[in-house]
This record gives structure tokens, C-alpha cells and sequence, in this order.
């Protein structure tokens, strides 16, 4: 059975690195038809963030790598979170212990001696001894790893004096009863993977098999930053960045498929995946081409009928909070009207965001025409608004850019006094009430025919 997990510690919130580590092993799971956990490994418990631990499974949730197994979801071999599991760490630090105990300068203590001190309630590590000597192992994306243990760091600590275990024991013991056959983290623990298959040995345990991950990194090959805070998930969702997008901007940097191509959705990663084209070199990612995957993506679910139907719920709720004082008629949101804005824009904008932003108020808000204003109206300009009415009236379905522009220049040179620009004038301030903004043929075309009937009409008396 294949089953893999993603064990963050909830020290932070997830992250983009966070995300592609989870997705990377999600699209594995997926296509071996195994499992896909999420611990938590949150053993450092001065480190902890609040709301971390909840807020990481809403995020994989949201991007759409939901866990099979997870602290809320639970599953066979719960609980999923170490602070949980402390009995476990216990047991086997105790197997270790049978072994050879020590402390970092009790390292040559006779086993009686320890006895002694720890008889004595003398407070104490735990730590594994390594014994100089290569344990060499084939790592799935590495190839073979020669790594000299006992050099870099010495014993490593496995309980610490709190009663909690590092993460080198935790990590072990869980992939162990959590019954782990691929670990696939990030490259940066691989130079500690001898030292845990070396614990896994002393344990008698058969040890899963390990990939590790190149780095994720901005596209100049620095370390991608959290200290800009603009790579959390959540800043992401607030954004109005789509979950596909960012997933697929993820992989597209990296490697892991045969071909490179933007646009991809989660079930099309998992069936274009190929861990065997993971390669070792770090992926760069490139977050100036986000908008681009979004505007890729969004169109996506414009053009498919159930997503379609949430992106209009949405942007109702959007253009109520921006434009709550403004919006007099209700028609404006009416789940018709929206659709018909989505279908014309997509392709054109890079998130729902933006058609709830200031740039295109004039979708939603109707400009205020008061009497005195028609009033103040010269004949000629009524004519020309009654000209513009009938085109309308005549033009059947969408409207296009180009046709009516040529229109409204032919309708300008019928009202023969009148020049081109004043007609323009005239109508951008009965559509938008607005001097500036997108150019009067374009407003038409997405304001459509009925809302510009409306709008013209309360130019006429
Ligand atoms: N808690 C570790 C981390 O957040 C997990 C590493 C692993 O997957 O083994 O990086």
C-alpha cells in the first residue's frame, strides 16, 4: 500500500514551500491509489503558533490536497499529532535506552553508572550514538547518498530533558506505526536520513523508502523568503488567487512531469505525473507569472457551469462590501447579469478581485441622472440619446467593440451638428457617470443591451 504523508510543524503557517512538499506527495498518492496523511509534528512546544495547526488543514483543504487521514479527519493509526503520541516515543527511546543510555557527557558512563543518576531523578537527554561510518542509502530522486553521520553534528539528542522527543525519534517511530512507504520531504533533510535509517535498524524496523525534494526558490536562486510574508497560502486565498493556479505555478517551476504547460488542474497533475523526471536541481519559482496561471484558471471555471455558478455567488458578495452605499438596483446583481460579466471579461482579467474594484464600479453602480440634468439637455443631445436607444433595440445578442464603434460614428454624423466627442461625452456620463474609465464602446459591451436601455433611457424625457 502506498502511503505518504506531509508532517509540518505547526511552528508557522503553511507556506508555498509547505503546499508543494503536501502536493507533491498528494498527486503521488493519488496515482498509486494510496493514502495521503497529515501529521503534525509539533513537538518543539515552545515554538508553537496558535492557530497554526488548524489553519494548515484548512489551507490543504482549500488548495485542494485534502488529506486522507489528518488530526480532524482521523483514521487508522490516529491520534495525528505527536504531543499526542508521547507514549510511542517513550516505548521506543526505552528499546534505545536498553541498548546504551547516556548523556552527552555521560557518553563513556558505564550502564551502571547511569543507573545511578537516573535513579537519582537527575534531570537528562536521551541521545542515539553514532559510531563513525558511511550508512549509504538510495535515495528515489538523489540516487545514492553517502553520508558521513557521525561528522556533522554528533549524537543527536532523541528525548529531550521535557519528556518530548526531537523531531529525528518522532519522525521515526511515526512513519514506522503509521505504516509510511514513501517519505518525500524536502532535500533539506536529507542529509539527515542515514542517522534515521540507522535508528530504524537499532529499532528493527524495515525503514520506508525516501525521495527527497529539490528546494523551492524565488527565481533569482535565493532563498524563498517568509519574511515578506507574501508566500503564506492565506495571503494567497485573500488575494483572490485560485488554488489551481497556485498549484500549477508550483509544479511548473519543478520538475516531475513530461511536459511543461500551464493551465494544468489538479486531476490533470496527477495524471500527468511522473516522479521518475523529478530532478535534483531547485525549482524557481517565478511568482511574476501568477496572474497569468490565475487569468488561465479563472477562465477555466468561468467556461465550466458548476464553478461558474460559485464565481457569481462570490462576486456578489464582493461587489456588495465595495459598493454597498452605490448599489440602489438589485438588477445589477441579478445572477444573469454577472454571468453574462464573466463570460465577456474572462480571458481579460487575472482575479474576481478586479471586477469588484473601483476600475469597473461601473458594472454595478448606476450613474444618478437627476431632472434638472435632462432638463439642462439640449435637444440634440436627447436625439442622439433616442438614436442610441433604437441601434440598441436593433443590434440582437452580444454586442462587439468594433461594430459599435463604427455605429456610434455613423450615428454621430446623422446628428449633424453634434461632433464625435461630444456624443462620447454625452454617453459615458449617462453609462458611467464617469469623465474617465474604459472607452464608451467597451462599457457598452459589457453593460450589454438592457442595462445600457436603462441607463440611456433616463437621458430622454
Ligand atoms: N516537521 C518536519 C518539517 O516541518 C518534517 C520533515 C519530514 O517530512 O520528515 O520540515
Amino acid at each position: 500500500d502506498v502511503r505518504v504523508r506531509f508532517a509540518p510543524s505547526p511552528t508557522g503557517f503553511l507556506h508555498l514551500g509547505g503546499l508543494r512538499t503536501a502536493l507533491y506527495n498528494y498527486i503521488f498518492a493519488k496515482k498509486y491509489g494510496g493514502s495521503f496523511i497529515l501529521r503534525l509534528e509539533d513537538t518543539d512546544q515552545s515554538r508553537l503558533v496558535p492557530g497554526a495547526a488548524e489553519s494548515i488543514e484548512d489551507m490543504l483543504e482549500w488548495a485542494g490536497v485534502p488529506p486522507d487521514e489528518s488530526p480532524r479527519r482521523g483514521g487508522s493509526v490516529r491520534p495525528y499529532l505527536q504531543s499526542q503520541r508521547l507514549d510511542l516515543y517513550r516505548q521506543a527511546a526505552q528499546r534505545l535506552v536498553e541498548d546504551d543510555t547516556y548523556d552527552n557527557r555521560c557518553r563513556h558512563l558505564r550502564a551502571g553508572q547511569t543507573q545511578e543518576k537516573l535513579a537519582q531523578g537527575v534531570p537528562h537527554v536521551i541521545r542515539f550514538r553514532l559510531d563513525p561510518g558511511v550508512e549509504p542509502f538510495q535515495d528515489l530522486i538523489f540516487g545514492r547518498n553517502h553520508h558521513e553521520v557521525a561528522q556533522v553534528e554528533g549524537d543527536p539528542v532523541v528525548m529531550k530533558a521535557d519528556g518530548f522527543p526531537t523531531y529525528h525519534l518522532a519522525n521515526v517511530v511515526d512513519d514506522h506505526h503509521m505504516r509510511i512507504s514513501h517519505v518525500l520531504r524536502g532535500s533539506e533533510w536529507l542529509i539527515s536520513t542515514s542517522k534515521h535509517l540507522l535508528m530504524y535498524r537499532a529499532l528493527g524496523w524495515q525503514p520506508p523508502a525516501f525521495g527527497h525534494l529539490p528546494l523551492l526558490m524565488n527565481k533569482d536562486g535565493t532563498k524563498l523568503s517568509k519574511r515578506q510574508g507574501d508566500i503564506f497560502i492565506q495571503s494567497f486565498q485573500r488575494d483572490g488567487v485560485l488554488p489551481e493556479a497556485l498549484l500549477d505555478i508550483t509544479t511548473n517551476c519543478g520538475s516531475g512531469f513530461n511536459t511543461n504547460r500551464i493551465g494544468r488542474r489538479v486531476d490533470e497533475l496527477i495524471s500527468e505525473f511522473n516522479p521518475s523526471k523529478i530532478t535534483t536541481h531547485s525549482a524557481l519559482l517565478d511568482l511574476d507569472k501568477l496572474p497569468e496561471f490565475n487569468r488561465i484558471h479563472l477562465q477555466r471555471r468561468i467556461e465550466d457551469e458548476e464553478q461558474c455558478r460559485l464565481l457569481v455567488k462570490d462576486l456578489q458578495a464582493q461587489v456588495r462590501q465595495t459598493c454597498t452605499a452605490e448599489i440602489q438596483e438589485e438588477e445589477v446583481l441579478h445572477e444573469d447579469y454577472i454571468r453574462r460579466v464573466l463570460r465577456l471579461r474572462k480571458g481579460h482579467i487575472s482575479s474576481l478581485k478586479e471586477l469588484a474594484s473601483p476600475a469597473y464600479s461601473y458594472l454595478w453602480v448606476r450613474p444618478s441622472v437627476s431632472s434638472q440634468q435632462v432638463a439642462a439637455l439640449t435637444p440634440e443631445a436627447q436625439h442622439i440619446a433616442f438614436l442610441v436607444l433604437k441601434l440598441i433595440a436593433q443590434r440582437d445578442g452580444e454586442l462587439a467593440v468594433d461594430l459599435l464603434t463604427k455605429d456610434l460614428k455613423t450615428l454621430a454624423k446623422q446628428a449633424k451638428a453634434t461632433k464625435y466627442s461630444d456624443v462620447m461625452k454625452l454617453l459615458r456620463l449617462a453609462l458611467s457617470g464617469l469623465q474617465q474609465g474604459p472607452s464608451v464602446a467597451e462599457m457598452m459591451v459589457s453593460l450589454g443591451p438592457a442595462e445600457i436601455s436603462h441607463r440611456v433611457q433616463k437621458l430622454v424625457l
